[in-house]
């Protein structure tokens, strides 16, 4: 949590400081909700979500006669993790042998650098990795891949540059079939520009990979920092793809820490981590309460 703390404090900054001095008034006259709604959507919460959190945190506080800033924030809190879902089963699904996680997102989201993290946090938890460089389409990508490959000790499975990805997908797969590997993550391309083209590529993908078995996530990668629109671009995926999880990455360099609460409700699927930075160990599993918290400060 002081981690999280630490590393959040902007969007603490921002959404906390403004919030916290409403919150502080004598009166919370109209005004004062109407600030806070505008803190919320200013943090990337989202027009609907706040006004359906605010619409109860207000019924709540007529209800319960609330009045001191704690007590308002104690409640604020509780109205944002409750929005989050804390029920929801957040862990990664590594059970397979060997377990295939599929990554996928547009690009420049921080696919790459997620494959790498994540191949890191298993190795650490004794798992063996094999990355699958099936983004064939940017010329550094399998590059950068084999790059993280090498720093957090996974194997790696590419194909020539402009290769077919499925069949590099396929590859990395029977590899991490055959040398009884525990984890295979196969990074993929996020081309938006033609959705036929991204969902025949993407489908293709996850049909030779099933062939051994199945997929056991697959992983939306989203970058925190593009709000709104990199939402309505993420859906895409969604119904393209059967998304089991959302990674929101470059937590670390937004103000709008709300984004998480849009994206869990727009999309229906859980955060299951959150990227926190650029270097191997940046990466965190996403806990609402601690989030919460952090944000509110
Ligand atoms: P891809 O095209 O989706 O594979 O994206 P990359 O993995 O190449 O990432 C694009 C850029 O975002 C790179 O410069 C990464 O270092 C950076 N990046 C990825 N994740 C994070 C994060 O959580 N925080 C920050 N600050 N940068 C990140």
């Amino acid at each position: 949590l002081v981690r999280l703390r630490g590393r959040l404090s902007r969007s603490q900054n921002v959404f906390g400081k403004s919030l916290l001095s409403v919150l502080s008034r004598d009166r919370l006259d109209d005004d004062a909700w109407e600030e806070i709604e505008d803190s919320l959507i200013g943090a990337d919460v989202g027009v609907e979500a706040t006004g359906e959190i605010v619409g109860r945190l207000r019924e709540r506080v007529k209800v319960l006669g609330t009045r001191t800033p704690t007590e308002l924030r104690a409640l604020l809190t509780a109205e944002l993790v409750e929005a989050l879902d804390p029920t929801l089963d957040r862990s990664l699904k590594v059970g397979g042998k060997p377990s295939v996680l599929m990554v996928v997102g547009v690009n420049g989201s921080g696919k790459t650098t997620t494959c790498g993290k994540i191949a890191r946090v298993l190795i650490a938890d004794g798992h063996s990795v094999l990355l699958g460089a099936a983004d064939t389409f940017r010329a550094a990508a399998a590059e950068q891949l084999a790059t993280w490959a090498g720093r957090v000790g996974a194997e790696v499975v590419r194909g020539p540059e402009g290769a077919d990805p499925a069949s590099v997908a396929f590859d990395a797969v029977k590899k991490g079939v055959d040398t009884g590997v525990d984890t295979v993550l196969v990074d993929t391309a996020g081309r938006l520009q033609n959705k036929v083209g991204l969902m025949d590529e993407l489908s293709k993908v996850k049909r030779v990979v099933e062939k051994h078995g199945p997929v056991d996530e697959t992983l939306l990668v989203l970058d925190a920092t593009t709000g709104q629109n990199g939402l309505e671009q993420a859906r895409v995926f969604t119904e393209v793809v059967d998304v089991t999880g959302v990674v929101l990455t470059k937590l670390d360099g937004t103000a709008k820490g709300g984004i998480v609460i849009a994206v869990q409700r727009k999309l229906g699927i859980p955060v299951k981590l959150v990227g926190l930075g650029e270097g191997p160990d940046d990466l965190a599993p996403f806990e609402p309460a601690a989030f919460v918290d952090a944000l509110v400060g």
